[in-house]
């Protein structure tokens, strides 16, 4: 299924066939254009060349064709035509004095229509540009400029300018930092930019009603209008800074590194340090706050980044959020105010991936487990009211009500007599009607996306459900798993081959003869393994024995700073040095936590139990290859994404795995010269340089030998190490993953998390090592 993203990057105008030119072309365009233009300035500029015209040269034709214009109607004397100008020019500019005559109306207009080389730049824009949003929040003093910026505001309405968003020096800097050609080469075009007139300035309101209307408008007529918004937009913008947001926050890409998690950090601290006037919530003071500790202030962020989080992972409305913040603040309220909500979608609990069966039996230990079979479908969540009203969402949260009229249609027969509403979740799989027998996902996609009549379904399929998160009214995920799955199989009906539960077996670690028979029965029922979720929380006196969440990330740090401080590599020295450590692990929840993936739910792949872990990576440049492989691309650089900052992190370099014909098909697709290479992108960590940069676009399945600390790579810095990050050692293509977009490619943290495994599974190996000589050695001595 395609994800947002993926349709996102369809729709955008930065996906279609458009290479980025590097930025020494730009300015010998530029060069060439102006030299000829100084060489003859009143040359009239030809109807071909009107396509490639400079702003300048656009100035001087626009200014010759009005002089022509206006010596004409002098000569002439047109009444009529002089005062339709007139009137032009009284509905936008006021004259100063009564201007009676015709003539002097004439005048006027010319007057008002000659070409001004004006400054965008105003004195309001110089106090945004001396904002220092960079500051830190405990010494930054907005008051300082509030008053300044309200009082210019106030002659255009009271709206704050939209230049205030497009200007903070963070931004800046983050731009001189990466140097994004295309970025600079529009900054060399706004410095030579002339406006014809000065545009009212855009405000944040103005421009956030005109988006609303592009998301609203449908039907006929309604691309045209859309793109007149969008050139009313571009027109009124001042200068090309205003122009360069516009168009990002159209193709949905702001380029600055600001993801959700971006967003919802910032909305949590701004309401830590500020409250609106009026609000009753009670905020704490940059004074204050900046007497704490490091430790004790990152704890303050913490908590308040949480609430935000988790009412955002429950609700991830910003239009009910942000209202809410207004009034109460960051509390545990908002989770109430603001938390789950029948027909809003909340965010998916997700899996994690394990090595094989044992690796899951080793993680479990301990703990009661149910296994369930892994249905390969599309996951769907399914909300009722008490008025039976129903909505189905994806898992990317799209409303898919319209794709499953038939799951609608059951609704009133699986719900039982004491239910009146309830949120569901569940896995959506092709089915034979009559026998129930699973169809693969390919079956599944032939179904139409939306409008899917009741009478006209070929594709019939069965909702295998596997969890109830809101029942009568109530939320339920707080409520360990066990119960939420008795109340979910015993309030509801199955309808054979429509309506049903997962397959399962509850276990724990010593039934690993029961659960590889699980296991195999599920790959041989067609499914793509298991899913293995824990059933209950942990009693508070009792230890979790399960090794579920492995290193804290300080602990880890610790580990390789102390290895590195002895001079060693870190991996090194923790293989051959294993402490004896008792490792602060968080507890294996059986809540149901939107939004993440914790391994208190995890996955086990059929594919996965032969091959060990893999990594889903981004292909974002290469070089040319050599010998027998000099006309393809080899080897092609690979990136895991960060999505705390929106960057692509380098991870490694491939030249394994593919054959032949891939090669081939890789040259074609990112040809030089072609759509899908592009100058280098500021969104992405590599320190070196490759041949070309590949427009990101596509994940691969990586196997690897290990994953090791690296000089050169800095992918997932600072979780592993703050100086060293970290890369795979002998790389090696296994396949494209169609179904991925680029925003489901491996993170940082995935690859800190294999790491972590790997150091895990080295000192195990270790123990069983020591182990084993400590046997030997026992046997000798009797
Ligand atoms: P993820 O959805 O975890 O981000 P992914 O897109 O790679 O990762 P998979 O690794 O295939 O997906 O596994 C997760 C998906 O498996 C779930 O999102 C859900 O659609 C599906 N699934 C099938 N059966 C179950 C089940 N019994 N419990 C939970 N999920 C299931």
């Amino acid at each position: 299924m395609p994800s947002p993203a993926k349709k996102r990057k369809n729709n955008a105008p930065e996906s279609s066939p458009q290479r980025m030119r590097s930025i020494e072309s730009f300015f010998r365009g530029q060069a060439t254009k102006r030299a000829k233009t100084a060489a003859n300035p009143a040359e009239p500029v030809s109807e071909s060349k009107q396509e490639v015209l400079t702003d300048e040269e656009l100035a001087r034709k626009l200014q010759a064709e009005w002089d022509r214009e206006d010596r004409a109607a002098a000569s002439s004397a047109q009444p009529a035509e002089s005062a339709h100008q007139a009137e032009q020019l009284k509905s936008s500019t006021p004259l100063p004095a009564p201007v009676n005559d015709v003539r002097a109306k004439s005048e006027a207009v010319r007057t008002k229509e000659t070409l001004s080389l004006q400054s965008s730049i105003g004195s309001e824009d110089t106090i945004v540009s001396s904002i220092p949003f960079d500051q830190s929040p405990l010494t930054f003093e907005p008051s300082k400029y509030v008053d300044e910026l309200q009082r210019h505001w106030a002659s255009d309405g009271g709206d704050a300018t939209y230049a205030l968003l497009t200007r903070g020096q963070g931004l800046k800097t983050l731009y001189d930092k990466h140097g994004d050609a295309g970025d600079v080469a529009f900054e060399a075009k706004k410095r030579q930019s002339f406006t014809l007139k000065r545009p009212k300035p855009l405000t944040i309101k103005g421009v956030y009603q005109s988006l609303m209307k592009i998301a609203k408008s449908k039907g006929p007529g309604s691309q045209e209008s859309k793109q007149r918004i969008v050139e009313k937009l571009l027109q009124d913008s001042r200068g090309a800074e205003e122009s360069r947001y516009i168009v990002r926050i159209l193709v949905q890409n702001l380029r600055i590194g600001a993801v959700k998690t971006t967003m919802l950090i910032a909305l949590a601290r701004a309401f830590l340090f500020s409250k609106p006037k009026g609000a009753e919530f009670t905020v704490r003071s940059p004074q204050e706050l900046s007497r704490l500790k490091k430790e004790e202030l990152a704890d303050v962020y913490s908590k308040a980044e949480e609430i935000v989080k988790a009412s955002y992972a429950r609700h991830p409305n910003y239009d009910d959020l942000v209202p809410c913040l207004l009034e109460i603040g960051v509390t545990e309220e908002l989770l109430v105010r603001c938390g789950l909500t029948l027909h809003v979608p909340l965010r998916p609990m997700l899996g994690s991936i394990t090595r094989d069966l044992s690796d899951m039996l080793t993680k479990l230990q301990g703990r009661d487990f149910a296994c369930e079979y892994k249905y390969d479908g599309q996951r769907a969540q399914v909300h009722c009211d008490e008025k039976g009203k129903v909505s189905i969402f994806s898992r990317h949260l799209e409303l898919m009500t319209d794709k499953y009229p038939d799951l609608v249609s059951l609704v009133p027969a699986i719900r039982g007599e004491s239910v009146s509403s309830f949120i569901l979740e569940g896995e959506v799989v092709a089915v034979d009607p009559d026998s129930g027998e699973l169809k693969s996902f390919q079956i599944l996609t032939n179904r139409a996306k939306k409008n899917v009549e009741l009478g006209s379904i070929k594709v019939n399929v069965c909702l295998f459900a596997f969890d109830l998160m809101y029942l009568n009214g109530e939320p339920l995920l707080d409520r360990p798993f066990r119960e939420r799955r008795e109340l979910l199989r015993s309030l509801f009906t199955e309808i054979p081959n429509r309506f049903t539960w997962v397959k399962s077996l509850d276990a724990t670690s010593a039934d690993s003869d029961a659960v590889l028979e699980f296991f195999k029965g599920a790959t041989e029922a067609k499914c793509e393994g298991i899913m293995v979720k824990v059933l209950d929380n942990v009693a508070k006196s009792e230890p979790d024995k399960s090794v579920g969440i492995s290193y804290e990330r300080e602990e880890m740090e610790q580990e390789v700073l102390e290895s590195e401080q002895n001079g060693q590599d870190g991996l090194q020295s923790i293989k051959s040095e294993p402490k004896e450590k008792v490792s602060r692990r968080k507890p294996l929840l059986a809540t149901y936590e939107p939004d993440k993936r914790l391994e208190s739910w995890l996955k086990v792949k059929k594919d996965y139990s032969t091959s060990s872990d893999t990594l889903d990576l981004i292909p974002i440049g290469a070089w040319h290859g050599q010998g027998r492989k000099a006309k393809w691309w080899s080897p092609i650089l690979m990136a895991v994404r960060n999505p705390e900052t929106g960057v692509l992190e380098a991870v490694t370099k491939c030249m394994s795995g593919f054959t032949d014909k891939f090669y081939q098909a890789n040259k074609e697709k990112y040809s030089e010269g072609g759509e899908n290479v592009i100058s280098r992108p500021s969104y992405v960590e590599y320190a070196g340089e490759p041949d070309v940069w590949f427009e990101p676009q596509e994940v691969w399945e990586m196997a690897f030998a290990d994953i090791t600390l690296s000089p050169t790579y800095t992918a997932a810095i600072g979780l592993v190490s703050d100086e060293r990050g970290l890369s795979l050692r002998f790389p090696r293509f296994l396949r494209v993953r169609e179904d991925k977009s680029i925003d489901e490619a491996s993170t940082s943290d995935d690859l800190a998390a294999l790491w972590r495994k790997q150091v895990e599974r080295s000192k195990m190996e270790e123990v069983h090592q020591v182990a084993d000589e400590d046997e030997k050695l026992g046997w000798q001595e009797d």
